[in-house]
């Protein structure tokens, strides 16, 4: 009863981390470690999790521990995470579990130097102005396995950010000029050089972000309209920014 109470925890955990939920997912460790520190699969996501947040060490020492409680087969299902463990402490003993898993080898393995960077495949970028500040929401595919990928952002869309994929731990970078590129694509009227026609782009931003223009019969209440409207001045002013820092690259 235990082990199947730790393994519900675990894949709850496991399903928060490979949304790229880190926080939430780090969150429900902790509780869960708190009540089956010592079942492999909650230990086993404590490890994921480790070196998901830049603890390469902790993560060391909880492969430590998976081997003192169940020897290498405690280590089933962390290929891709060991591999990535190896890169990131060279000359440490790391284990690997047992051949003959069955799961296909992670694709970033498959690259020469096994420690390759690939950029981010941006999918959607939306603002929000939580506190008059604004804040960003990117999402990408993860260029190895194509898990989706969430990053939030304050006020700059000038990254330059390398993380690990959550779900199969390859490289994957967002550079300024992916989200360039993919503002030019998407909002090709914010970033252009050419004649600018503000108030078409502001209509097309008001209709990306699915703003309801028609509420209450069309009449909007005062207070949501200022809201409203002030979150989109700042959204507005930092797309002006943005075409400013990008549209004015060659
Ligand atoms: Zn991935």
């Amino acid at each position: 009863m235990n082990r199947t109470a730790a393994f519900e925890r675990s894949a709850r955990v496991a399903g928060l981390r490979a949304s790229g939920r880190v926080s939430e997912a780090l969150a429900a460790l902790n509780a869960a470690l708190d009540d089956h520190g010592d079942e492999p699969a909650v230990l086993r996501e404590s490890l994921r999790l480790a070196l998901l947040v830049g603890e390469p060490e902790l993560a060391l020492g909880v492969h430590g521990r998976l081997l003192a409680l169940g020897g290498a087969d405690a280590l089933r299902g962390l290929e891709a995470a060991l591999a990535r463990l190896r890169l990131e402490l060279p000359g440490r003993e790391v284990e690997s579990p047992p051949r003959g898993s069955g799961k296909k080898r992670a694709a970033w393995l498959e690259q020469d130097d096994g420690n390759a960077l690939a950029p981010a495949e941006l999918t959607e970028i939306r603002a929000s102005s939580p506190g008059g500040g604004i804040r960003y929401e990117i999402r990408a595919g993860c260029p190895w396995c194509e898990a989706p990928q969430r990053l939030s952002v304050r006020m700059s869309l000038l990254l330059d950010r390398d993380w690990l994929c959550p779900s199969c731990f390859g490289r994957i970078a967002l550079r300024y000029e992916g989200v360039r590129d993919f503002l030019r694509r998407r909002h090709p009227l914010l970033v252009s050089d050419g004649a600018y026609d503000w108030n078409e782009a502001f209509l097309g931003l008001l209709r990306d972000l699915g703003t309801p223009r028609e509420e209450n019969g069309g009449q909007h209440e005062t207070p949501s309209l200022c809201r409203e409207l002030n979150q989109q001045y700042v959204f507005f002013l930092s797309q002006a920014l943005t075409r400013r820092l990008y549209g004015s690259e060659s």
